[in-house]
């Protein structure tokens, strides 16, 4: 009887969980095959759950509103990591279009180049597009916001974790001032 009751009373609890189990079915994931990315030169596994996530913004390339373009962005900033600043690959976990889809980068499991103070114990989100003066849509927010849910449901990022802007761990205006300032009210926000 007893445990009938513990196993009534965690099925409540399951039940009456926040949305964000619901939220990470929502999450629709371009594959590095489905954008064309080149092979990594080599990789780190990174450490998980992770303490912590870092917001950025493209800058350049600017925003993208359909899969082709935004297939089109992550390649040139694949090419500009790799060829240009001699990365492994292309510096992020994840990017996000305006199309409100998400773009595998490095994934979950292995080591980003996007922060360098906390690249080892953090997930690091390009919302690809220049987010100083103008937002990015509601779809490209959300996006971002289910795929982080999504990481805290599979064990990749602690629930408990920190959520910063990059310019919070290095000199630069990356995410933006406009983006910035809207991630500020997100949850684990750390001023
Ligand atoms: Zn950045």
């Amino acid at each position: 009887m007893f445990k009938l009751a513990i196993v009534l009373a965690l099925a409540c609890f399951a039940h009456s969980l926040p949305t964000q189990e619901s939220e990470t079915r929502n999450v629709q994931i371009i594959t590095r095959a489905q954008w064309g990315a080149r092979a990594p030169n080599s990789r780190t596994t990174l450490a998980t759950p992770v303490p912590e996530v870092i917001i950025h913004h493209s800058f350049s390339p600017g925003a993208c509103w359909s899969q082709s373009a935004c297939a089109t962005a992550m390649r040139s900033m694949q090419n500009h990591h790799m060829n240009t600043n001699g990365w492994a690959d292309i510096g992020y976990n994840f990017a996000v279009g305006s199309d409100g889809l998400v773009y595998e980068g490095r994934g979950w499991t292995t080591q980003g180049a996007h922060a360098p103070a906390v690249n080892s114990r953090s997930i690091g989100i390009c919302l690809i597009g220049n987010w100083s003066t103008t937002s990015p849509p509601a779809v490209q927010l959300t996006a971002t916001q289910n795929l982080i849910n999504m990481g805290m449901s599979n064990g990749r990022i602690q629930r408990a974790h920190w959520l910063r802007g990059h310019r919070q761990v290095t000199a630069t205006d990356c995410p933006g001032n406009t983006l910035f300032n809207t991630i500020r009210s997100w949850p684990n926000f750390r001023a």
